[in-house]
């Protein structure tokens, strides 16, 4: 495969063909996100995406299902995506589900038919981030949308009953904003009504604006304890039923998972028990992105 760059994908994609049709992320503002830091956003040149999928013919015979990277491959004009789908199609015949990061922008650009037609074609899942339901945190982080915009793609996306799955990052409201980013955060979610939530625990990465602002002093990252009494907050907030939940990512200090609301007790006193000093939390050099 010809890949350019750190390829990034979510947990539940890693037994995917991992398929790179753009490189980067065509926002790539937001502060605290290193991923694509000094990469021009582009679509992938045709034949080397071309070579990959040959190569996936060859030798991913037993992978089901493929993910589009990198950051937001969704944007790619609906004819461009459309060709690429029915290529994976008619070279992978096998594959059963087409995955892709899709932000709210992406998203947007979308007419109803589009997405329509695409989940004709195998795609089903989207992967979102929200990051926090607070608007001042969105502001700062730059990531360029408001709740209610994330709330209004969102509600695209499950109208045609594609898969959602948003992303949240504990402690992306620094000290300051921490219980008001938990609960807005949780709130948002509900409106959004995805299927599958991932809280992520915030870990500043030195090519970063925030992390610059951290160095400052002018961001406070919350300890462990704050992180864990955020993500009570924001479990407490989820009123959604049926949505799987996790906080189980390398990043979290307290691997949790379950179904909300079935296990929202159970999340919660194991935070609870935590917090209590009765369940180790991961140390901090065993955390990852
Ligand atoms: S968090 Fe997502 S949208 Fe923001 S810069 Fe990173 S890849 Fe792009």
């Amino acid at each position: 495969m010809f890949y350019e760059g750190t390829i990034i994908r979510p947990p539940s994609e890693a037994d995917s063909i991992i398929l790179q049709v753009t490189v980067g992320c065509s926002h790539n503002r937001c502060t605290f996100c290193g991923a694509y830091k000094g990469i021009q956003f582009r679509i992938k040149e045709a034949h080397l995406l071309e070579a990959d999928i040959a190569f996936a013919a060859r030798y991913c015979t037993r992978q089901k299902r493929v993910f589009l990277a990198d950051g937001d491959a969704l944007i790619l004009p609906q004819r461009k995506l459309i060709s690429i789908v029915k290529n994976i199609r008619h070279n992978l015949p096998w594959v059963k589900r087409i995955s892709t990061y899709g932000n709210a922008k992406a998203i947007r650009s979308k007419s109803m038919s589009e997405l329509n037609e695409l989940k004709d074609l195998g795609l089903d899942r989207i992967y979102m981030g929200l990051e926090s339901g607070h608007d001042d945190v969105l502001l700062t982080i730059k990531k360029g949308e408001t709740a209610q915009s994330m709330v209004e793609a969102a509600g695209k996306v499950s109208e045609i009953d594609i898969f959602l799955s948003v992303t949240v990052l504990l402690g992306i409201g620094g000290v300051d904003l921490s219980d008001r980013h938990a609960e807005a955060t949780g709130r948002v979610l509900s409106l959004m009504a995805p299927r599958q939530i991932a809280a992520l625990t915030l870990m500043p990465l030195a090519n970063t604006p925030l992390y610059d602002q951290i160095q400052r002093g002018d961001f406070k990252l919350p300890d462990a304890r704050g992180i864990l009494k955020e993500l009570i907050i924001l479990v407490q907030a989820i009123s959604l039923d049926r949505v799987q939940f996790y906080a189980n990512h390398a990043s979290n200090y307290l691997p949790l998972s379950g179904r909300l609301q079935r296990d929202r007790e159970k999340i919660i006193q194991s935070i609870h028990l935590a917090l209590s000093g009765g369940a180790s939390l991961v140390p901090e050099r065993m955390r990852a992105l």
